[in-house]
């Protein structure tokens, strides 16, 4: 089982709310759609639902194009929250709750509840209402009850959304073996890119209704395709620094960046299809920026303006007036605020995205 999406638009009178989206699920993936409140996330998954009428292009389950079948005769399993089970009543009838309606003989119906029962482990538990259980428990009665029909696949969206720090934390590992095991085209919407970086086997990065980047989580985070996806992956965010090329030998450039200051760094070998002059984004994450007691040639001086301690590391906010730069250190490194030193950016670390948001990047 795949799904396939193809130029799939979506258009709220004037309103691109998906625009022409190519993407593909395959059999057993997980696919974590991320990106910021209004970006069509939502939209998409309830067109590959049928909840929604695409306005251009095609959905195909399993090869098969469903656009104009009804969402109960695409059989995808649809859960908007992990969340609302009946009160009333057990946690096996919670479960059983959606065969039902499938007229399915009652020991067929006992032999799913144990199956699940048994993979999400709530066997023990079967008895009890939703009152008298912990919240991760809940969490997986309702996980349960949207696997219980064994549909073609499964559609989330923003599954841990109302649950606090601590259990989402548990429940996004849960939920990722869970999944693995059930081996169906999986669809994730979320905003949390924590939660997609964990559960996500590929991750497809959305702004203003179009796809910027579909990767893995390894590859959104350390070979962003752009501006926007560097800057939205990753925390603290990615330092990004405007720049003019000065002129490159090989994968060494040379920079100019605001307040008379110049570096030289080796970055990607791309960087030759630039002409001196060029002005582009220096991006580099704020882990990697090296201290340095000396002036150093790949880098620049700054000054420390604030230090957030956070615990094992230090945050500390670099700006000389020219620029604003985020460092992360271990604790233990002296920083005061108003020094002023040096940062080096190591061989490697810095990104550079050219004056269209492009990252330079040859192919690996
Ligand atoms: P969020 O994370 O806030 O849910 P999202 O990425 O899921 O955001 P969508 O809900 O898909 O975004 O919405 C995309 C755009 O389409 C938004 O600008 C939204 O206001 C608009 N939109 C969504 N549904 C409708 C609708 N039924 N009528 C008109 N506009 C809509």
């Amino acid at each position: 089982m795949t799904i396939e999406l193809r130029n799939l638009t979506k258009r709220f009178g004037s309103l691109t709310a998906v625009d022409a989206v190519d993407m593909e699920v395959g059999d057993g993936e997980v696919l974590c759609l991320l990106g910021p409140s209004g970006c069509g996330k939502t939209t998409t998954l309830r067109m590959i639902a049928g909840l929604e009428f695409a306005t251009e292009g095609e959905v195909l389950l399993g090869g098969k194009r469903v656009n104009d079948l009804a969402p109960r005769d695409r059989n995808v399993a649809m859960s908007f929250q992990f969340y609302a089970l009946y009160p009333s009543l057990s946690v096996a009838d919670n479960l059983a709750y959606p065969l039902h309606a499938e007229k399915m003989s009652k020991s067929e119906i006992e032999r799913r509840v144990a199956q699940v029962a048994k993979t999400l482990q709530l066997d023990g538990i079967l008895h009890r209402t939703p009152s008298q259980l912990a919240e991760g428990e809940k969490q997986r009665v309702a996980v349960g009850r949207s696997i219980i029909r064994d549909p073609n696949c499964f559609l989330f969206d923003e599954p841990l959304s109302r649950l606090d720090v601590q259990l989402r934390e548990e429940m996004r590992g849960e939920i990722k073996e869970v999944l693995q095991d059930l081996s169906r085209p999986t669809v994730i919407v979320t905003h949390d890119q924590l939660e997609a970086l964990t559960m996500a086997d590929r991750i497809a990065v959305m702004r203003d209704g179009r796809i910027e980047q579909v990767d893995t989580p390894h590859n959104v985070f350390a070979r962003p395709a752009n501006l926007f996806v560097a800057g939205f992956i990753g925390t603290p965010q990615m330092n990004l620094l405007p720049a003019t090329l000065k002129g490159a030998q090989g994968q060494v450039a040379t920079f100019a960046v605001a307040g008379d200051q110049e570096m030289t760094i080796e970055v990607d070998r791309k960087i030759a299809t630039l002409a001196p002059g060029a002005q582009v984004t220096l991006g580099i994450r704020p882990r990697n920026i090296e201290l340095s007691a000396e002036p150093v040639a790949d880098g620049i001086a700054s000054k420390i303006d604030i230090v957030e301690p956070m615990g094992a590391e230090t945050l500390a906010h670099l700006n000389d007036g020219h620029h604003d730069l985020r460092l992360v250190t271990d604790w233990r490194v002296p920083l005061t605020e108003g020094d002023r030193l040096h940062v080096r950016f190591p061989p490697g670390a810095t990104h550079v995205f050219a004056e269209d948001e492009q990252a330079l990047r040859s192919a690996s």
